[in-house]
């Protein structure tokens, strides 16, 4: 069964979006900013009035230009569609710190795997539910009345869960008052923590390929981004590039591990030497473990757990891919209390509080005995195997994957010139939804012989999707 979010598939959706289309858009980043497959295209917008007609002359791929009638905010409407290019509106506006910045990647693809029949691999979400008992922790909390907002840090159940699941995770014994910060969603913590702790010019250091929210972020919150390349096929952190980037200037570094796309996990010994530079430079960590309970290979580590490094490093995760309840959006940063505070003031100002019922029902899940993370260890490592067993035989070089629910593979016995171009014959001659990783660089060529696919669906999908990728795909 493929999901099927109304949010993508109503057709009132796609109109409504249409309406913000811009007129003249040339500084708008389509997908990227794809420069070695993109096409110079010109579309003549038909407006209202005297000024607005125009002619917007934009780079776009190859993907969009031929799958285009799935509308998204920043995409140009497909050429034999005329009456959408009669809609006349005011071209779109939108602030510096986010022109780049483009419809996500994982809305555009699995907008396009609706449009096309095709099965989503693309974004990560689970197409099975989550566990009913804390379905029904949620249900009898609404029923119970906790329906007012919430204190604006966590309901203090949730804070306490949050602080007895560190603990177990890490040994490390946090204040749930002053150190457990509940946000909405892991990606709302991210946004805190870059609001809260940045300040505009300080250098941030990423590693690419990156999520993408973390860019978006940095850029709201006036970063300057410094970049290491994570390169195949083991994805492991060059330390002697990061050694030459870190310096004084640099106010913090972000990791994530498991790492979404690669699935790449951080090891003991590279992350003692990210601590080490950070304490000798003074420099926060951020680290986005959303994945810790997806580590199939090795044992995930807590950079905050290393010596000396609490003190510096914030840890943000959520509930979503633990309980396969990515819609809940509940997710939290742990921090001393010196953090905590800017993380804090930000949540305060972008949310406030978030859902009261399902932090309720968040403090159940958390509680839940430790069979339940073994069995989803279990679930998902069959599901992998049918995925990574698949692709192989159906010929891609599959890297290897530790952690999270993504597997990365090289499109190029394909034939195809990127992995944009190989995305569009992906969904369009066989069937499937991979995400193109090209976006998750600053440098996207970097990304360009590289796809993601997902395993959190249920075994059926995952046998068909391979199925028909041994079956018509082709090398050349
Ligand atoms: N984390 C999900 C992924 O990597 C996407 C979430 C989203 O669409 N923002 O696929």
């Amino acid at each position: 069964m493929l999901h099927a979010s109304p949010y993508y598939s109503t057709r009132t959706q796609s109109l409504e979006m249409l309406r913000f289309r811009p007129l003249n858009s040339t500084f708008i980043r389509p997908f990227s900013s794809l420069h070695y497959s993109s096409l110079p295209i010109t579309i003549p917008f038909v407006g209202s009035g005297s000024t607005s007609r125009g002619t917007a002359t934009r780079f776009y791929p190859s993907v969009m230009a031929s799958l285009s009638t799935v509308s998204t905010q920043n995409e140009v409407v497909s050429s034999h569609d005329e009456s959408t290019q009669k809609i006349s509106q005011p071209p779109l506006q939108v602030a510096k710190r986010l022109e780049k910045f483009k419809t996500t990647i994982f809305t555009q693809m699995s907008m396009l795997a609706i449009k096309h029949g095709a099965i989503n691999l693309g974004q990560g979400f689970p197409n099975f539910d989550g566990p009913e008992f804390v379905k029904e922790a949620a249900i009898q909390a609404i029923k119970d009345g906790k329906n007012q907002y919430a204190r604006g840090y966590g309901v203090p159940d949730l804070n306490l869960a949050v602080a007895a699941r560190f603990e177990k995770d890490t040994g490390l014994v946090v204040d749930p008052e002053k150190e457990v910060t509940v946000t909405s969603g892991c990606t709302e913590a991210i946004a805190a923590t870059m609001l809260g702790l940045i300040n505009p010019g300080d250098e941030v250091i990423l590693f690419a390929p990156f999520y993408d929210s973390y860019e978006a972020t940095l850029s709201m919150a006036g970063a300057k981004i410094k970049c290491v390349t994570l390169r195949p096929p083991k994805f492991s952190v060059p330390l002697d590039e990061l050694k030459s980037i870190i310096s004084k200037n640099t106010r913090a570094i972000l990791i994530n591990t498991p790492h979404n796309p690669t699935g790449k996990m951080f090891t003991r010994e590279e992350l003692n030497v990210i601590a080490s530079l950070c304490i000798e430079n003074d420099v926060l960590v951020i680290t986005d473990e959303v994945y810790d309970k997806l580590a199939f290979e090795m044992d995930h580590i807590s950079m905050a757990s290393l010596p000396g490094m609490y003190e510096r490093t914030v840890t943000l995760n959520s509930l979503g891919k633990t309980f396969s309840l990515t819609g809940w959006k509940i997710g939290w940063a742990i921090a001393a209390p010196h953090l905590s505070w800017g993380v804090r003031q930000a949540h305060s100002f972008l949310t406030f509080a978030t859902s009261t019922p399902m932090q309720y029902a968040a403090a159940t899940a958390l509680r839940a005995p430790e069979s339940y993370y073994k069995e989803l260890k279990k679930d998902y490592m069959a599901k992998k195997a049918i995925l990574v067993e698949g692709l192989k035989a159906a010929g891609f070089v599959v890297y290897p994957s530790s952690g999270t629910y993504f597997i990365i593979v090289d499109h190029t016995p394909f034939g195809l010139e990127n992995d944009v171009a190989f995305c569009e014959y992906l969904i369009k001659e066989v069937g499937v939804v991979a995400i193109p990783t090209s976006v998750f660089y600053l440098n996207p060529e970097d990304g360009k012989n590289l796809v993601r696919f997902t395993f959190c669906k249920d075994e059926g999908t995952l046998k068909s999707a391979v199925d028909r990728m041994k079956e018509k795909l082709t090398k050349k």
